[in-house]
């Protein structure tokens, strides 16, 4: 195991792989060290706190044993959205602060107060289950509220992901930052594409819409290496209007010379969507009329699909996981976890996760009604 250990006047701090941070005030420490090895206590200290090292918010860490289930939440888990590909959400926690950011994630985030991490063979399992009854030729996507290669985990995942018979692709989103030449090389032969977001070329620019002094020259050059790699590259800008505009076409055009998008295509061109609980940049938004009759016109202008179909990465409907529970009923639900977001709890229904607002207690009893079941993910109110 990767362990790093510190300590301040308060607490032992052990940082595992880089990014859960365990810490065990002093007093008890030094007491249970006296009876216990190191990696005992990180385990099974009562009085153990778990952040994120990036973000520092608090980290729960998901388990089989924990009984939260894997479906019904959209920051971690599984989401079925009634295709061949399922998401798959391992972490949350940005080391990113795009102004664009439709999570509001990073630490400088302001209504993002804990984060979630799913232990690799509970993930793993649940998706076997899940791969059984949606049959052959699955896409896993590895994607999430946050940088999904922050998780520390990512290769056990993947390794995990592709010893399983019905998948056939495997994916992931990422901002590149996490990874390394290394990483890819582990990668190679099991990972099948990374989605990679680069919105601009320009330094001061990336800085901006990133909101942190951003690593283009880094992000460029493992770009070139995934691309002569085994893992298809697709690059993946959000076209944020009044900022990176002049960056589009440079980003085709680097896109292009890499020789990105051998099996899928090379762009993923997203168009800057403004969220209930996103950040706002000021801006200009875009329609969707305008937004694909610019693509259009790139498209004649560089020979390339930007206007992109579900059956260019083989994507196709299927039968969706049948959901337990159903928009308009009630329940007297138990709260196990604080939700992301201010007052959010989930509960569980039925095997599923539930989020609601409610300022009751972790461990207490809500009576709710369901009100939104889209995709599998729920949302209950208080009643
Ligand atoms: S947009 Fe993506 S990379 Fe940027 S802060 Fe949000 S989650 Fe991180």
């Amino acid at each position: 195991m990767n362990i790093k250990e510190f300590e301040n006047k308060e607490e032992k701090v052990f940082l595992i792989r880089n990014i859960i941070e365990v810490r065990i005030p002093k007093k008890s420490y030094l007491k249970l060290i006296k009876k216990y090895p190191k990696e005992y206590i990180i385990s099974f200290s009562k009085e153990k706190k778990i952040f994120h090292s990036i973000t520092h918010r608090p980290l729960y860490y998901i388990t089989k044993e924990s009984g939260i289930p894997l479906l019904g939440y959209n920051a971690f888990g599984l989401i079925d959205r009634g295709t061949n590909l399922i998401q798959v959400r391992p972490i949350t926690g940005c080391n990113l602060n795009c102004i664009f950011c439709s999570v509001d994630e990073g630490r400088f985030s302001r209504s993002r107060f804990v984060d979630y991490i799913v232990d690799v063979d509970y993930l793993v399992e649940e998706f076997e289950k899940i791969s059984k009854f949606k049959g052959k030729n699955l896409e896993a996507h590895i994607d999430g509220q946050g940088e999904p290669s922050l998780y520390p985990y990512l290769v056990e995942l993947i390794e995990g992901l592709n010893d399983l018979k019905e998948v056939s692709i495997i994916s992931m989103q990422s901002n590149g930052i996490p990874l390394n030449k290394k990483i890819i090389d582990r990668l190679e032969g099991k990972l099948d594409r990374i989605n990679l977001s680069i919105s601009a070329l320009d330094q001061k620019i990336a800085n901006k819409l990133h909101g942190v002094k951003y690593p283009l020259k880094k992000i460029l050059e493992l770009a070139e290496y995934i691309a002569n790699s085994k893992i298809d590259l697709l690059i993946a800008p959000v076209w944020v209007p009044n900022y990176n505009d002049e960056e589009i076409t440079k980003i085709i055009e680097f896109a292009l010379d890499l020789g990105a998008g051998k099996r899928f295509p090379p762009l993923g061109i997203q168009k800057y969507i403004p969220h209930k609980h996103g950040r706002r940049p000021k801006t200009t938004v875009m329609t969707f009329k305008e937004f694909y009759a610019k693509l259009k016109e790139l498209e004649k202008e560089y020979d390339v699909n930007l206007i992109l179909k579900p059956e260019y990465f083989g994507t196709e409907k299927r039968k969706r996981i049948p959901k337990p529970i159903r928009k308009g009923e009630s329940y007297n639900a138990k709260i196990v976890l604080p939700g992301r977001l201010k007052d959010e709890k989930l509960c569980i229904v039925k095997n599923r996760l539930v989020s609601i607002r409610s300022n009751k207690r972790i461990g207490g009893f809500a009576k709710i009604k369901i009100i939104r079941d889209k995709d599998g993910i729920f949302f209950g109110k208080e009643i």
